[in-house]
């Protein structure tokens, strides 16, 4: 993977901020977008503009294409069976609130549960809770060693009649732990328990594939996988979907209304109330184009080889705790996502960013919006650097100085 060549499709990373060059360590937040995105967005604009479906004039036609194509390349990207399965929301929030709100409404009684675990972001927390005060259904979590390894005896005994759903984050926005998805899933089906999972820290990191995968829901945000803000897809096998009922009301999800009585699309488009963000899949499609022509594996690589030189690096400083790492780990063959949260003796993390910050180097500081997480580990809130395709080596030498030049400061 040549990154020089990469980075030159970012030109954000080459501008310099308080006079320094920019070391951009914030992807677990949001990810850069490469030209050929902009490119695709603002040539759409341009040359295509019109609202999708149901256009009879030539513009809205080519819309439409470039629209449902997109819907096919996050089809392919996932490996999904069908374009039916596939439905754009308006990121990973909205398709946790969407599953949320129609499988309770649909599949869940008072006194039903939900099963979540202890690293969730609040993202796969509130929603369901919205529906435990709508509802009384009611949340169980998956407890975590103090690794941030997932507890699956325990998940395997929370598992009852009462159980409706499992809904469950693939990677930890705050340890970068890769939970055992694969485990959570065989063994919820093996008591028909359908199986959500939050793939927001996953997809742009690794391949997904949801045939192999087998899960019943999963959902990401394009803005975190170098595409467009303001989009995401939920993916949900085609049965589930047609059992839900509509998330929201309105254009493009009926198929026929009169005031007494309206009947719905089949899926996707009963789920896509309203004017999609058409020119956001188009960005989407070409980011996810883009991904996949670098190619999963060798981003994958790349990232893991950063990842476990970071580690490494980091604990050899005096006073560092790196979260969700086995004391014992062999950190040369460490499976871990491209995010590295860390605390050094007791610098406060506000302070730690800040100062990174002056010298160009901006990482996220706070409880990364997992309070219950941060509970658990008993810290208020933690630094973390994330990763993506294009950073190097050298950055992560420029963080571990800045680190070390903060140190002396306290
Ligand atoms: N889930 C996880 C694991 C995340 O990391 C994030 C964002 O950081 C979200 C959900 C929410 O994503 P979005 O804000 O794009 O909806």
């Amino acid at each position: 993977m040549n990154t020089e060549l990469i980075r030159a499709d970012f030109p954000i990373l080459s501008r310099t901020v308080y006079g320094k060059p920019l070391i951009y360590l914030d992807n677990a937040a949001t990810t850069q977008k490469p030209l050929c995105v902009l490119d695709a967005m603002r040539n759409e604009y341009l040359n295509v503009n019109a609202n999708v479906h149901r256009g009879v004039h030539w513009l809205s036609q080519q819309a439409t294409e470039l629209h449902e194509g997109a819907r096919e390349t996050v089809r392919r990207f996932i490996n999904a069976r069908s374009t039916t399965e596939i439905v754009f929301t308006r990121g990973t929030t909205e398709g946790l609130n969407l599953i949320a709100s129609c499988f309770s409404e649909a599949c869940m009684q008072k006194g039903d549960e939900v099963v979540i675990s202890t690293v969730e972001h609040h993202s796969n927390i509130v929603p369901w809770q919205l529906q435990a005060a709508r509802k009384g259904i009611v949340l169980r979590v998956i407890p975590m060693d103090d690794d941030g390894t997932l507890d699956l005896e325990a998940f395997r005994r929370m598992l009852s009649q009462k159980t409706k759903i499992v809904s469950i984050s693939h990677v930890s926005n705050v340890l970068g732990t890769v939970n055992p998805v694969e485990d959570i899933i065989r063994i919820a089906h093996q008591y028909d328990i359908p199986v959500v999972v939050d793939g927001a820290q996953s997809a742009p990191h690794f391949k997904v594939d949801m045939q192999a995968l087998d899960c019943d829901f999963f959902v990401f945000s394009g803005h975190k996988i170098y595409g467009p803000t303001g989009i995401g897809v939920l993916y949900g096998k085609e049965a589930w979907l047609d059992r839900l009922p509509p998330y929201q009301g309105g254009g493009e999800m009926i198929e026929h209304v009169s005031f007494e009585k309206s009947t719905f699309e089949r899926p996707p488009l009963k789920f896509e109330a309203g004017t999609p963000d058409y020119i956001a899949t188009t960005g989407l499609a070409k980011a996810l184009d883009y991904v996949s022509s670098v190619g999963l594996d060798a981003i994958q690589k790349h990232e893991e080889d950063l990842t476990r030189y970071t580690i490494s690096q980091l604990l050899q400083i005096d006073g560092m705790r790196v979260f969700g790492i086995p004391a014992d780990a062999d950190l040369t063959t460490l499976r871990h996502d491209a995010v590295i949260s860390f605390q050094l003796r007791d610098i406060h993390p506000m302070d730690m960013g800040t100062l990174l910050d002056r010298l160009g180097i901006a990482i996220r500081t706070g409880h990364h919006c997992a309070q219950p997480l941060m509970d658990r580990l008993g810290v208020l809130g933690t630094s973390r650097a994330s990763f993506a395709l294009y950073n190097t080596h050298e950055e992560v030498d420029a963080l571990v100085a800045g680190v070390k030049r903060v140190a002396t400061m306290f």
